[in-house]
């Protein structure tokens, strides 16, 4: 029996205006497992109209040491339920258990970390020229944050954009991916008993068509948004007519890339985290290793050898290494892709083809694929793959390699792995990356800024940078002379 889930909207736990629901398949066995409503746009309209009551009202009238309490609280909470939220997530996305799990514990310090902000977002004071005059800033909250999260890390992804927003002091209406709004929805239960008022966090859901409702509202002061391309280019048109800033955080095709000093089996063992952690459905996927030419039939090697022990399984079953894509058009886009690069000339090493075998017959496996002498001018090695594809491509020189690595529409992450400190240093400032890891990847810290250049987006989320996405500053200026001005004359 598949559960059914609601929507919350000011305080309320509600079905919704219209009748139609959403299916949500579990990507392990393809059955339906939830149903979720399909928001209308009167749903929206309440669920805005409800966080803007409260911005301009119980949220205004709430300190920040109060807004840290709760944040306190809701970080205890998401700890306390993280096998169950893990367990959403994994049924509805099939990334591994042991992946989700590591992720509740990086939402909960994430709502711990914004909440030692919410009572410090001091302002400053500022001298001026004209003694006679005393100047000061506020910091403040934007108002109605959109917030809306991709399919693959649902919960992550929402803290990046939550915790930094109520700890500024904003209202929100979170829209989930139509992939997977489970977890999000049980969340949901956690902000009520954390005891946020009615209408500061909504959860309003269903696909796409919702969207125009949601980036249009008059109220909307605010949009962060985590996803593709395509679809931010449409938030950002709908944002711009009204003067609405976004934080994009959008897709990659990160460069990881080997040195011929580097130490071999820690890079090995970090390209293949890189890329094959949660099914290659990261972000920051290493998709494109980069290795230079005196190693690169050894770390081939090592590589193929390392991607062919991967356990393939039940996301739930904490021994799995890699679980189903998460659902079937990722399955046909992946396979498809790795045929078009076959077609283009590029080589199979391993891989290359659905998931088989015992426990495996239902599910939306691809086998991890390792693709090399691949050619940087390749779609393969260009495109997001979003799946278990790696590219290895050749290089001779550090130029050489910076050169490939910064070919690139995008710049999200990056990893470079070499024990020449200069070179480390070299190559960190010369990457047109927001995330630079080196002899290491794909590791997190909320204290430290996440966000892409180029086509990955824009904005920063984690640290105090995030908090800047969330707050602006008043300009407070006041004449204690008592003096008459010339009207005329600008006052300096
Ligand atoms: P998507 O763009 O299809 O959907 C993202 C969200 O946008 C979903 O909630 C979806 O329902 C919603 N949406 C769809 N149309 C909309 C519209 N017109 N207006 C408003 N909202 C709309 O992306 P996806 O397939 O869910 O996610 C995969 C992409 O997300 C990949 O490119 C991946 O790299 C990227 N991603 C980026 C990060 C990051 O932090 N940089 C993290 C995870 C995923």
């Amino acid at each position: 029996m598949a559960k059914s889930f609601q929507m919350l909207i000011d305080g309320d736990w509600v079905d919704g205006a219209g009748s139609e629901r959403l299916d949500s398949y579990n990507p392990f066995d393809q059955s339906v497992w939830a149903t979720i409503p399909q928001a209308t746009e009167d749903d929206v309209a309440r669920a805005i109209t409800a966080a803007h009551t409260a911005f301009r009202g119980v949220w205004r009238k709430t300190s920040g040491r109060d807004r840290a309490s709760m944040m306190l609280r809701l970080a205890d909470l998401v700890e306390e339920n993280a096998d169950a939220l893990a367990q959403a997530d994994s049924t509805d996305n099939g990334k591994v258990i042991r992946e989700t799990g590591a992720q509740m514990r990086f939402a909960a310090r994430n709502y711990r970390h914004f909440a030692g902000y919410a009572d410090k977002l001091t302002g400053e004071t500022i001298p001026l020229d004209n003694l006679d005059m005393f100047d000061f800033t506020l910091v403040e909250p934007l108002g109605v944050a959109i917030l809306i999260t991709a399919w693959n890390s649902p919960l992550p992804l929402l803290a990046n954009k939550l915790a930094p927003a109520l700890a500024a002091g904003n209202t929100v209406v979170i829209k989930p991916s139509e992939h997977a709004s489970a977890s999000t929805l049980e969340f949901g239960r956690l902000i009520e008993q954390a005891g946020f008022p009615p209408g500061v966090v909504n959860i309003v859901t269903g696909d796409g068509r919702i969207g125009p409702a949601l980036t249009t509202h008059p109220k909307v002061r605010k949009i962060s948004f985590t996803g593709g391309l395509s679809t931010a280019t449409k938030i950002i048109q709908s944002a711009a007519a009204r003067v609405i800033p976004v934080t994009t955080e959008l897709g990659g095709k990160s460069p990881n890339i080997i040195f011929e000093d580097a130490d071999i089996e820690a890079a090995v063992t970090g390209a293949v985290a890189g890329v094959f952690g949660a099914s290659g459905q990261t972000c920051i996927a290493g998709s494109r290793l980069l290795v230079q030419r005196q190693i690169y039939d050894e770390v081939c090697r090592r590589i193929v050898e390392k991607v062919e022990a991967i356990r393939l399984g039940n996301p739930l079953d904490t021994e799995t290494e890699m679980g189903p894509v998460a659902n079937s058009q990722q399955f046909d886009k992946i396979l498809g892709m790795i045929r078009d690069a076959e077609a283009d000339g590029a080589t199979i090493a391993t891989g290359g083809r659905a998931g088989d075998g015992p426990g495996l017959e239902q599910g939306y496996f691809v086998r991890p694929t390792v693709l090399v002498d691949v050619s940087p001018d390749l779609a393969i090695a260009r495109e997001e793959v979003f799946g278990p594809v790696l590219c290895v491509i050749p290089f001779d020189t550090e130029e050489e390699a910076l050169e490939i690595a910064n070919d690139s529409d995008y710049g999200l992450a990056s990893g470079i792995w070499t024990n020449d400190l200069r070179r480390a240093h070299r190559m960190a400032r010369d990457i047109e990356a927001g995330v630079v890891w080196v002899n290491t990847y794909r590791a997190s810290y909320v204290g430290a800024p996440f966000g892409g250049t180029k086509l990955s987006g824009h904005g920063r989320e984690r640290s105090w940078h995030a908090l800047l996405e969330y707050t602006q500053p008043k300009n407070v200026m006041i004449d204690l002379s008592g003096a008459a001005r010339d009207p005329f004359s600008m006052k300096l």
